[in-house]
Order: C-alpha cells, then sequence, then structure tokens
C-alpha cells in the first residue's frame, strides 16, 4: 500500500461515497471567490509528484470528442509513496509491484505542456479536502454566518440524503497550501475555521474567517467514514 496517512484514506472514502461515485475537484476561475472549510489537516495533506496536462489517447470507438478530455494530470508512479519501505518506515528504493516503471517518465519526454516544459517533468502537488461553503443573509442582505453547500446523495437502499458538498483540492504548496498552513500555527490546526479563496491569475489570495465551532473535529457536524457510509 502507498505510505500515506490513514485518516486521508478514510476522508476520501467518504468523499466517494458522498457523490455516489466520485467527488468534485477543487477549481476557480481567475476572478472568482470561494469559501470552504478544511477537512483535511495541515499536516494531512498528501504531497505528491504529479505529471501536469498529459494529452489522452484518441477517444474509444462510440465515445464522443466533447465527452473525452484531450489532456489530463496523473500521479507520477516513480513518486516515493510508492516504494517498499523498510523496518523503519523508510523509503527502500524498490518499487511495489505495477509502480516505479512510470510510463508518463519513460515515454514522453518530448511531449510539451503548458508553459512549453516537457510533461513529464512532474510537478509537487499536495492533496486535501475542502467543504464548499456559502455566505448566509439576513432580510436586510448582512452577513450573518456562512453554510455548508449541500447536495444530495443516494445510498444503496436508494434513500436520498442532503450532504455536504466536499471537493478534492489538488494544488501546488506554495501557491495555495502554504496560506492554510500559516493560519493554522496559532491554533494548530486548519478544520476550525472558514477560509476565503480567491484566484487572480494563476495566484490564490487565501484569508482565515470565522471559527466553525460547531463542525470542528470531535463535534457531531465532523465527518467521518463511518458515519458516512
Ligand atoms: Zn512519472
Amino acid at each position: 500500500m502507498p505510505q500515506w496517512n490513514r485518516g486521508m484514506e478514510a476522508a476520501e472514502a467518504a468523499a466517494k461515497a458522498a457523490s455516489g461515485t466520485r467527488a468534485d475537484w477543487f477549481s476557480l476561475k481567475s476572478g472568482d471567490k470561494a469559501y470552504v472549510r478544511p477537512l483535511t489537516d495541515k499536516d494531512d495533506i498528501i504531497v505528491i509528484d504529479v505529471h501536469m496536462g498529459v494529452p489522452t489517447k484518441k477517444p474509444p470507438k462510440g465515445v464522443k470528442a466533447d465527452k473525452w478530455p484531450t489532456q489530463m494530470s496523473a500521479v507520477c508512479q516513480d513518486a516515493e509513496a510508492f516504494q517498499l519501505r523498510d523496518g523503519d518506515g523508510s523509503p527502500t528504493g524498490e518499487y511495489e509491484p505495477g509502480y516505479g516503471q512510470c510510463y508518463i517518465h519513460l515515454h514522453m519526454q518530448d511531449v510539451m505542456g503548458k508553459f512549453k516544459r516537457s510533461v513529464a517533468v512532474p510537478s509537487s502537488q499536495g492533496w486535501g479536502l475542502l467543504v464548499m461553503r456559502e455566505p448566509v443573509l439576513d432580510a436586510r442582505k448582512k452577513l450573518t454566518g456562512f453554510r455548508d453547500i449541500t447536495e444530495e446523495f443516494k445510498d444503496k437502499e436508494g434513500h436520498t440524503h442532503r450532504i455536504p458538498k466536499i471537493v478534492i483540492a489538488s494544488q501546488s504548496y506554495s501557491n495555495f497550501w502554504a496560506a492554510f498552513k500559516a493560519a493554522g500555527e496559532m491554533t494548530g490546526t486548519i478544520c476550525d475555521r472558514d477560509f476565503s479563496v480567491e484566484r487572480v491569475d494563476n495566484d490564490y489570495v487565501i484569508s482565515a474567517g470565522r471559527e466553525t465551532p460547531d463542525l470542528q473535529p470531535g463535534t457531531p457536524g465532523w465527518p467521518t467514514s463511518t458515519r458516512w457510509r
């Protein structure tokens, strides 16, 4: 098994269960602003090498071109997380079966992606889960607080539930996660408050906002994989 945090795996399973099939990605256009509360704490963010914007194969027969992405990102199979560990948990240089022979590294050195950079050169990305939030206004349009954006989820028995909208953020450390981590330094956590995230071209302006005392780890409002399965 890849050697990353168990809590993260549990949270990811919860996210998958939440949207039925798969969780959406966090994405923001330049000029837009979103409000989020992190479910993944600052020390549990997975950092891994990702090949960005890799051209895909042609769509298979019967799949329309507009339903087939022209490029996708891919986690590098040569990432250290996939190496076997010794007794102390240190990577050995040997890979788990099926890893360590990254196709993109081996075959796509000459394929150029964004900014005229080879797609075979991976970028370090941090992965974490966020709940999307929205402002709550009173009758006079005055801001009174924030609440979770919710979506419908159908369980195995066909019952429909309204649950918080959880997204996966795959973002660079310096551009995105560093601001969250810095905000969490004084409280030891980033899961205790809302954040606003604004995109300006390719940069993010991230500000810590109100505390969310009813939605912290250990409270009934905090998700666990067991509650959501
Ligand atoms: Zn690779």
